[in-house]
């Protein structure tokens, strides 16, 4: 077979479209991925509905997991039916200062997005730099990991830097797919984990999901809780909504941050509300490959899943619009049969 599917979008705005193609080349420092299950992530949106620089037609996807097909030239360490997995980061330079310092995720010298700058998952073949691959472990199924890639990084890789130690209260604002996950990595990473939703009824699914406690943001104000609570040291904010966000702020702990990582365009609060208690609001990149690596080891030893809706590639509209819609319980993934 030298052609196969892909879900393309050929104009900012523009639908779905299945399409044959060439299976692509593997070029220098390159490896093929045989797709087997690519999740759906509110980032998709950014290729589906344009954002300045993207270059149509473009496969969007960056939960992207299967079976190594192809290694180019250069490349070390990776073989022919090795797994793979392919997040966010497309790759980097390597020689940059931000490189040399480790900051692999802010290379200045290459911007590679899966997805955005090259072509995603949403085909049966993708084409990733090798240092923006990761290794996935045998106990995971495609379908399992794929949402990791990129919801599961985002929450873990966030939660292991936040500086919260275990037994300091931790919330994670939102019950969506980035929250659900982070309840689950906050909880076994040992956090008295605080779990903030709209609406009762999510009670019940976090303390499935390991929450300590549970706040209802709609009957409940969610710093008061926190503040009877001690405060939260860490507070992950998954919600794409900004005022959200600002109602928890005034349950930050002395030193306390509050850590976003949900797509939102503004924030209304006062910084006032952080100088007497000397707090932070910070953003966080996802992460690269070698995170991926231990998002993915994580969860095996944690007994941490995604719960998923999955789809076939050809029906990824419906699968996005219910993404997009919130409807979705709690991540979209796509299969490919492969
Ligand atoms: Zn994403
Ligand atoms: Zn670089």
């Amino acid at each position: 077979m030298s052609r196969m599917r892909a879900m393309q979008v050929s104009r900012p705005g523009g639908p779905f479209e299945l399409v044959e193609r060439e299976i692509p080349k593997t070029g220098s420092g390159e490896i093929r991925i045989k797709v087997q299950a690519c999740g759906i992530c509110h980032s998709d949106s950014l290729t589906k509905e344009g954002m300045p620089g993207i270059a149509y037609p473009r496969v969007p996807g960056h939960e992207v997991v299967g079976i190594v097909d192809d290694v180019g030239a250069g490349v070390v360490g990776w073989s022919p039916g090795d797994r793979a997995g392919v997040g966010w980061n497309g790759g980097y330079c390597g020689y940059c200062d931000s490189c040399r310092r480790g900051d692999f995720f802010a290379c200045q010298t290459a911007t590679y997005i899966t997805g955005i700058t090259s072509d995603g998952g949403y085909a049966d073949y993708v084409v990733a730099r090798a240092e923006a691959v990761a290794r996935v472990p045998a106990e995971l199924s495609a379908v399992e990991a794929a949402p990791l890639m990129c919801a599961g990084i985002t929450t873990y890789n966030c939660l292991r830097n936040s500086g919260a130690k275990p037994g300091e209260v931790v919330a994670v604002l939102g019950l969506g797919g980035l929250g659900h996950l982070g309840v689950q990595y906050a909880s076994k990473m040992g956090f008295k984990t605080v779990a903030i939703a709209r609406g009762q009824d999510k009670g019940v699914l976090a303390g499935t999901l390991g929450a300590w406690r549970y706040v209802d943001s709609r009957s409940q104000d969610p710093s008061a809780e926190l503040k009877k609570l001690g405060g939260a040291k860490v507070i992950l904010a998954t919600v794409t909504a900004g005022d959200a966000m600002a109602a928890v702020i005034g349950g930050l702990a002395t030193n306390g941050s509050l850590l976003i990582v949900g797509a939102v365009q503004s924030l209304p609060f006062s910084p006032l509300q952080l100088l007497g208690g000397r707090q932070s609001i910070k953003g966080w990149y996802s992460g690269t490959s070698i995170d991926s690596q231990d998002t993915l080891s994580f969860s095996v030893q944690a007994g941490v899943r995604s719960m998923n809706e999955v789809v076939p590639l050809e029906r990824a509209d419906e699968g996005y619009q219910r993404m997009m819609s919130g409807e979705a319980r709690f991540r979209m993934v796509l299969t490919t049969g492969n």
